[in-house]
């Protein structure tokens, strides 16, 4: 039953407040930083022991904190930047609810230390689970910095719920790399774990600071955009439809220079890529939306991770007019010159595509095994008579259905759309699905390899090794995997802060292109809930059967048909691919006379 109504104490207050605000370390370098960007510094250093959740400190060279005020910060709806509740619709700043200190201050131990540039001391404030402790005269530069230890220590449960610290940290650099685009006037710095993994100065261009959330990789590849409607603006930088990503968490919106996650203006974004590019495919997007701060609410989300404009229609309008038009500029084809050879030469996508499937076909063979005969005359033996495959069509025979299939022991006749390999038995006809046979082939054999381990897994080298460089961020995820890529095939190390030089990688895969694979992979594994290894393990090996499978539409010769046929048979579970949609079909001749009405 509940009991009499009573108004909860601050310190319970604070906590609950934490809870919306403060969801992990990445959140307290976000109030900090964001604090820090209020008080107009243009000079900010991050650092951060065990991802940030060890101990976390910003300092600024910011305008400061008056000495009487310095305390009152850590008070709950204590701020400078609005007193009114309309203040609201006029503020510029990231702040106006008073609730990051003391929400932080609640969850772990704060010391503050700040001076203003007028006066000559400065102060020091140290708050412990909502309490301050002390305050004292400090010496210090001008500026405020803000350390934070004992993180989550009043609230043990929030500790649980953190990932390892290199995710922790990757959610770090996500938050410090979004501000860092939406202020490039102001010079960042971050530390981890005592070294420097990030330095950008204050950008005379945008360039570097995209580099930070893209990769450099992307950035020959991307154009500026502008445009304006009534009461607002649009700029920003997106790639070209050749360009792609896996996901959609490369559209990165900024409202008034706050990062937000709209619905709405991602559907804009995708919008304007309609009908260039492929399906499943997203574009990188850097969009920045300036607006009056009277048509937009920046309070309705907790963490203030989302906005309400007045006027929706007409920024999504904006949105797919701008990008659209900015698109149709980015594609035209060059006008033609007189003696301009260059276009002439250009092969058309038919014969890249040609050139992609020898390519495969010679690398499949290799992973075939060289030494095996490949089998050219039928294989159909008519006086053998075959054991029924489990996926028919039609009725399933007890006596049958669970023996195994030899595909080598079938006639191969042909293929069809390119992708369904068809056979028979005496008593059956096969249709085979080519990719997902290879995807199961791939899969099985990267875990076999994987569990012997005393045979090196096979690689492939590249002729010229391939160099990818990515976002701070990325690059952190894909050294996390990189024991898990390395045990199947992969040869890469890392090169400096952010660039992957890649010099084999696995034998008996397509990967005609090995950077988007990885790029792919980046994206399927960024903020991944972080899973035991072996799950991890099947993860990638799925993922790699995947996109290193022979695609439907490949023509494949006899002789790969035949070697597919003798992985097939010296591999396990052959009835689906790893995803589970099955690899091949079965009729029975017996249900097709009957379909024929032949009995
Ligand atoms: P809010 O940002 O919503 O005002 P906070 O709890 O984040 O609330 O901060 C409370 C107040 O402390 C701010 O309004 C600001 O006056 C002051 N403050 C916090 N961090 C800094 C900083 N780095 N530099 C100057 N002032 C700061
Ligand atoms: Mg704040």
């Amino acid at each position: 039953m509940p009991g009499r109504i009573a108004v909860l104490p601050d310190d319970i207050t604070n906590k609950i407040a934490a809870g919306e605000v403060i969801e992990r370390p990445a959140s307290i370098v976000k109030e900090l930083l964001e604090n820090a960007l209020d008080a107009g510094a243009t000079d900010i250093t991050v650092e951060l022991a065990r991802g940030g959740c060890g101990s976390i400190k910003v300092t600024d060279n910011g305008e400061g904190i008056e000495p009487e005020d310095a305390s009152l910060a850590f008070s709950r709806y204590a701020t400078s930047k609005i007193y009114h509740f309309d203040d609201i619709y006029k503020v510029c700043s990231f702040g106006f609810r008073g609730e990051a200190l003391p929400s932080i201050a609640s969850v772990s131990r704060v010391e503050l230390i700040t001076r203003k540039g007028e006066s000559l001391a400065g102060i020091r404030v140290i708050a412990e689970s909502g309490e301050i402790k002390e305050i004292a005269e400090a010496g210090c530069p001008e500026g405020t910095s803000i350390s934070v230890t004992r993180i989550f220590e009043p609230v043990p449960v929030r500790r649980k719920f953190l990932k390892s610290e290199l995710t922790e940290q990757g959610h770090c650099i996500d938050v410090i790399s979004r501000l860092a685009l939406s202020h490039p006037a102001v010079r960042l710095t971050v530390i981890a774990n005592g070294r420097e993994i990030l330095n950008v100065p204050a950008a005379k261009d945008m360039g570097e600071r995209l580099a930070l959330v893209l990769g450099a990789d992307f950035l020959d590849q991307m154009f500026f955009f502008s445009g304006e409607g009534e009461g607002m603006k649009i700029h920003g930088f997106a790639s070209g439809p050749s360009l792609t990503r896996a996901n959609a968490r490369h559209i990165y919106c900024f409202v008034n220079k706050r990062f937000i996650r709209d619905h709405q203006i991602n559907h804009a974004v995708m919008t304007a890529y309609r009908h260039l590019i492929e399906g499943k495919r997203y574009p990188a997007c850097v969009l920045f939306v300036d607006i009056s701060p009277r048509d937009v609410d920046v309070n309705v989300h907790p963490a203030k991770l989302e906005v309400r404009f007045r006027n929706p229609r007409e920024v999504y309008q904006l949105v797919v007019g701008t990008l659209s038009h900015a698109l149709e500029d980015f594609s035209a084809p060059p006008p033609f010159r007189d003696g301009d050879r260059a276009s002439e030469t250009r092969l058309p996508p038919t014969h890249i595509h040609h050139a992609g499937v020898e390519e495969a076909l010679k690398r499949y063979s290799l992973s075939s095994g060289g030494g095996r005969h490949f089998l050219e005359r039928p294989i159909f033996n008519r006086s053998q008579s075959t054991p029924a495959p489990a996926f028919h069509l039609f009725e399933q025979r007890e006596d049958s259905a669970s023996a195994p299939i030899t595909f080598t022991d079938l006639a191969f006749l042909g293929q069809a759309d390119g992708t369904y390999l068809i056979f028979q038995s005496e008593d059956w006809m096969i249709l085979l699905d080519q990719h997902a046979a290879h995807e199961r082939i791939i899969f099985e054999n990267l875990k076999k390899k994987a569990a012997r381990s005393d045979s090196p897994p096979a690689s492939q080298r590249l002729l010229l090794p391939e160099v990818i460089s990515l976002s701070p961020r990325d690059f952190i995820t894909l050294k996390e995997l990189l024991p898990l890529l390395a045990a199947a095939g992969f040869e890469m190390e890392p090169f400096g802060h952010d660039t992957l030089v890649v010099k084999a990688v696995p034998a008996g895969l397509f990967l005609p292109e090995p950077k988007r694979v990885l790029m792919d992979f980046v994206e399927e594994f960024a903020n991944r809930e972080s899973a035991s290894l072996d799950e991890n393990r099947e993860k990638v090996y799925a993922f790699l059967a995947c996109k290193g499978a022979v695609k439907a539409g490949q023509n494949l010769s006899s002789a790969e048909v035949t070697a597919l046929c003798a992985d097939l048979d010296s591999i396990p579970h052959v009835q689906t691919c790893p995803h589970g949609r099955p690899v091949f079909i079965s009729f029975a001749f017996r249900d097709l006379e009957r379909m024929f009405k032949r009995r």
